[in-house]
């Protein structure tokens, strides 16, 4: 399945799964979170994974993500056969090639948004000087360079998730994971993230993001579909929205950045 306009060479999939199972061990039972996926995303893809809670998607995410490792079958990032990687290796791989969105914003509170964004470059061993910089670049592509200073609890929700967005940002991922990252928001605030998600993808960061409201999945360009631990349905979105001009035709409030 390739799904790219792209009709020079096939491009490499950044992601290549195949029969990719992952068991989890309860004592004597066993539960079969995953049973067999077989999956390729591309560069510049923005796929929308569905599927009811407990079908396997974060399971999926984690492996994806190199956050655990399957229990068969084999996947490859940007053409890397990580199974074979081992962890510090893994942990490389990860830090360098993923970037991370979460649900619950995954923030550290004592740190202000400056601070939250350099953190990954800090673990990557990027040099001093430049980490501020890249920082600010980061909450400037959200719209949140005013709010640099600003400590976790003193932003909106969807503020908090555009520091981490930035965050996910900083060390040039191939991918970006989000697991149901509009799962805390109200609904215009959702569209909102769908707006700078949408845009970073448009500058060719390639975006896998989980998601069991059907809105939002509106706004990706594929939409894969998990139940009992296999893909059920993998179609292109022909009729994807775009947020901004939803956004635009919404009534106007207050705009989110001058709400704190
Ligand atoms: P989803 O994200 O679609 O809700 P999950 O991937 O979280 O689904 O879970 C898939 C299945 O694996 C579920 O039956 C869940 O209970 C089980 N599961 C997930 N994580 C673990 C774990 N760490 N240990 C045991 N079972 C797990
Ligand atoms: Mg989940």
């Amino acid at each position: 399945m390739m799904p790219s306009a792209n009709n020079s060479a096939p491009a490499e999939p950044t992601i290549h799964v195949e029969h990719l199972t992952k068991d989890y061990h309860l004592g004597a039972t066993v539960v079969h979170a995953l049973r067999g996926v077989t999956l390729d995303v591309y560069p510049g893809e923005f796929v929308a994974v569905m599927g009811a809670s407990g079908s396997g998607k974060s399971t999926f995410m984690n492996l994806v993500g190199c956050l655990d490792r399957p229990t068969s079958g084999t996947y490859l990032l940007d053409g890397i056969d990580v199974a074979r990687l081992d962890a510090d290796a893994l942990a490389f791989v990860r830090s360098r090639k993923v970037g991370f969105v979460f649900q619950g914003f995954n923030l550290l509170p004592r740190m202000t948004a400056l601070g939250n964004v350099a953190l990954p470059m800090i673990y990557s061993g990027v040099p001093k000087k430049m980490i501020e910089e890249r920082a600010m670049a980061a909450l400037a592509l959200v719209g949140l360079a005013d709010r640099a200073g600003h400590r976790p609890s003193e932003m909106s929700g969807g503020q908090q998730q555009r520091v981490a967005i930035a965050r996910s940002l900083v060390n040039g991922p191939s991918i970006i994971l989000a697991d149901e990252p509009t799962g805390n928001l109200d609904s215009r605030t959702s569209v909102e993230v769908m707006a700078i998600l949408q845009r970073l993808n448009a500058h060719g960061i390639t975006i896998v993001l989980v998601t069991h409201e059907p809105d939002i999945a509106t706004y990706c360009k594929r939409i894969v579909r998990f139940r009992d631990g296999r893909v059920i349905q993998d179609q292109l979105n022909a009729n994807r929205r775009l947020a901004a001009a939803v956004l635009a035709e919404l009534p106007s409030e207050e705009p989110e950045v001058d709400t704190v």
